[in-house]
């Protein structure tokens, strides 16, 4: 039976980039060899990465000046490498939940950090205001955890970096108004081991301290991120889901469907007596879709998520610092699979009134 995979990451994939992946796995671009025992330094492999840095570029409209990285680490260990790359003195993190706290941690390691937070993270502080003597601010866009999320580019008069781990790809954005962008690829891109950076060239190179090769950013951008061996597999996926976004219309008609599948989902949850969402509505993430159950009804809990299980509803379980339930919708997540949720909140609403 066809599964309505929810995950919040690892997560869904399409289809075509799992066959395509499989298919190379066996046989890659008709070398009578698999993926996984074919050099980096191959020009087959070499048309890959430089195909999927291209279309990268292309899909996201990343204006000249900027470089796509590879790496590996994941989006923690970004967290120590942003700082490390680009603090001086002093930064700006907005603390919107568990992943920018990280982040923050780590960069606490390198300069002055000011700290600014919301007294809850079920909403983004606003009319945050810089003082210009600051190196960089660092924003979350997406919160996976708490399910808030930015609705548009920011700015704050001073270089922009932006952990886009769960929302790259899933909505235009104006690159030009960032100087770093990373994020995991695991949630809307390519199975777990990629970790991907834009960066703005000029930003790089204005510490005095040394940087170890494997930590520096222009290693990467010199070499084509492959001073040494990439990530591989993921890269081949990566570059198959980009295949698949451009062949479905583009970032656009992609923020097109996830803004249709999360309107129809807060509107089941905002319309159905048993639940409620739990952030601020200007605030709600398109990509992870928070609610718990009314307080009257917080005993059967665990019986809705028997119940939506049994439907095939699968990842749905809130991540365990919140509780509650957690929708990920992303690119990937046809409308079908929100329906069949909504379907699932309704039959559950029968079955106890
Ligand atoms: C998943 C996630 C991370 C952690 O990514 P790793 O690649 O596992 O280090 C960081 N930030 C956000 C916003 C995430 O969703």
């Amino acid at each position: 039976m066809k599964k309505h995979n929810f995950y919040a990451g690892p997560s869904i994939l399409p289809q075509e980039a799992i066959d395509a992946t499989i298919e190379a796995l066996k046989d890659f671009s008709g070398t009578g060899l698999s993926l996984a025992s074919v050099s980096h330094r191959s020009k087959e492999f070499d048309a890959v990465i430089n195909e999927a840095i291209a279309l990268f570029k292309e899909l996201l409209n990343i204006p000249q000046g900027y470089s796509v990285l590879f790496m590996g680490g994941g989006a923690s260990t970004q967290f120590a490498l942003v700082p490390f790359n680009l603090m001086k003195k002093r930064a700006v993190y907005v603390n919107t939940g568990t992943w920018s706290a990280k982040a923050l941690k780590e960069a606490k390691l390198f300069g002055d950090v000011v700290e600014i937070k919301n007294p809850d993270f079920f909403s983004l502080p606003k009319g945050i205001e810089v003082h210009k003597d600051t190196d960089y601010v660092h924003i979350t866009t997406n919160n996976t955890i708490y399910g808030t999320e930015y609705h548009e580019d920011m700015d704050f008069g001073v270089p922009l970096v932006a952990d886009m781990s769960s929302d790259i790809f899933s909505r235009p954005i104006d690159i030009s108004k960032y100087a770093i962008i990373y994020g995991g690829a695991q949630k809307n891109l390519a199975p777990a081991g990629l970790t991907f950076v834009i960066v703005k060239d000029e930003v790089l190179g204005q510490v005095d301290h040394k940087i170890p090769t494997m930590l520096d950013y222009r290693t990467f951008v010199t070499k084509n991120s492959m001073f040494n061996t990439p990530p591989v597999i993921p890269i081949f996926t990566a570059l198959q889901t980009l295949k698949w976004i451009k062949t479905n219309g583009g970032v656009a008609a992609m923020y097109k469907l996830n803004t249709e599948k999360a309107n129809l989902l807060y509107a089941e949850i905002d319309r159905n007596p048993l639940f409620k969402g739990t952030v601020a509505k200007e605030d709600r993430s398109l990509m992870n879709i928070c609610f718990v159950m009314e307080e009257q009804y917080k005993d059967l809990e665990a019986d809705f998520l028997a119940f939506a299980t049994a439907q095939q509803m699968v990842g749905i379980k809130g991540h365990r610092s919140v509780g509650g339930f957690r929708a990920s919708t992303y690119n990937a997540l046809s409308k079908e699979s929100v329906e069949a949720l909504i379907a699932t909140m309704q039959e559950f609403e029968k079955k106890n009134s």
